[in-house]
C-alpha cells in the first residue's frame, strides 16, 4: 500500500506554500507585490479572482519539479504525488484552502462554497503515449501530444436527487465511483428525518440533480514519437469544469492528469472483445505549447 502519513503531507505542502519563491519570468502575478512567496501571491490573486467573478472556478496551478526541488520534505511529497495522486491530491486541494484562509480568515465568503484545485503539472520527465502500460495506472501521468477532436459539452451527473414516491421523503447522493445509487429503503437520512421504510420506492428528480460541465478530448502523440510505419497512438482525455474547452483541435498541449480504466460496456451481442478495460486520462493541468 501506500505510506503516505496525512500530516506530514499537509505540513509540507503548507511549508512550499508559504515559502517558496519563484525565480522565473513566467512566474510573475499580475497586480500583487512581487516580494511575496510565488504561491502566497498565487493566492492573493486567487482571492481578488473569486471575489470579483463569483462563476469563477479556482485553481491553483503547481509546478512539481518546483515541488520536487524545495527541499527533502517537499522531494517526498512530489514522488508520493507521482504515484499515489487519488490520495495526495485531495489532501493538496485542502490544504491549499486552509492556507487561503490564514492568509484571507474573511476569506470564506468570496469562496462561496467552491473548491480550490490544486492542479500539478510541468512534471520533469513526460511519458510516451504509446508506452503507457497497466503499472502507469492512477498514477500521476505528462503527455505531450496534439487535440485532434473535441466533443460538445456535456453534463455530468455530480449528486442525484431522489424523491420517495410514497411519503414524499427526499435524498441527495453523490458520485461515488463514477456512479449515483439510487436510495434502496426510505429511511431516516432523508429530507423529513424519518422516512417511511419502503423498498424501491425512490425516483430521481432530474431538474433537482447537480451536473458538472464534462468535455471530451482526443490525443494524438506527436510525429516525432510514432515509430516509422506505424499510425499515431491516441488516448481519450475527461476534462471537467474550468478545463472544458481549454484546448482546441489543432493545438499542441503538454497534458497532466491521472491515468485510469474504466470496464468496457460490453455488447453481449459482440462475442470477440478486444479489452476489457478502457484506458483515459482524468486532466488535471492543460498547457498549450503551440496553437
Ligand atoms: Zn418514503
Amino acid at each position: 500500500g501506500t505510506n503516505i502519513v496525512v500530516g506530514d503531507v499537509i505540513r509540507t505542502f503548507a511549508s512550499f506554500l508559504r515559502t517558496f519563491s519563484g525565480v522565473r519570468d513566467e512566474d510573475r502575478v499580475d497586480g500583487v507585490d512581487a516580494a511575496l512567496p510565488y504561491y502566497v501571491r498565487r493566492l492573493t490573486h486567487l482571492r481578488a479572482l473569486a471575489a470579483a467573478d463569483v462563476g469563477a472556478g479556482l485553481s491553483l496551478p503547481v509546478r512539481v519539479s518546483q515541488l520536487r526541488g524545495h527541499s527533502r520534505e517537499s522531494r517526498v511529497l512530489a514522488s508520493q504525488l507521482r504515484a499515489y495522486p487519488n490520495e495526495v491530491v485531495p489532501l493538496l486541494d485542502a490544504t491549499a484552502r486552509r492556507e487561503f484562509l490564514r492568509l484571507f480568515p474573511a476569506g470564506e465568503h468570496d469562496l462561496d462554497g467552491r473548491h480550490i484545485q490544486v492542479r500539478p503539472h510541468g512534471l520533469s520527465d513526460t511519458s510516451h503515449m504509446r508506452s503507457l502500460d497497466p503499472q502507469d495506472l492512477d498514477t500521476l501521468v505528462g503527455l505531450l501530444g496534439m487535440v485532434v477532436r473535441t466533443s460538445p459539452i456535456v453534463p455530468d451527473l455530480k449528486e442525484g436527487y431522489f424523491v420517495c414516491e410514497v411519503c414524499g421523503n427526499t435524498m441527495a447522493v453523490g458520485i461515488d465511483r463514477g456512479r449515483v445509487e439510487e436510495p434502496v429503503v426510505c429511511d431516516e437520512r432523508g429530507s423529513n428525518g424519518s422516512g417511511c421504510g419502503a423498498r424501491g420506492t425512490f425516483s430521481m428528480v432530474h431538474n433537482r440533480c447537480t451536473f458538472a460541465d464534462k468535455q471530451m478530448v482526443r490525443l494524438q502523440e506527436t510525429p516525432t514519437e510514432v515509430p516509422p510505419g506505424e499510425t499515431p497512438a491516441s488516448l481519450l482525455l475527461f476534462c471537467h469544469d474550468d478545463l472544458v474547452d481549454a484546448v482546441q483541435p489543432g493545438d499542441r498541449v503538454e497534458v497532466t492528469g491521472l491515468y485510469r480504466a474504466q470496464p468496457r460496456r460490453i455488447n453481449p451481442r459482440i462475442t470477440k472483445v478486444k479489452s476489457v478495460y478502457k484506458t483515459y486520462l482524468d486532466v488535471i493541468h492543460f498547457k498549450v505549447v503551440e496553437r
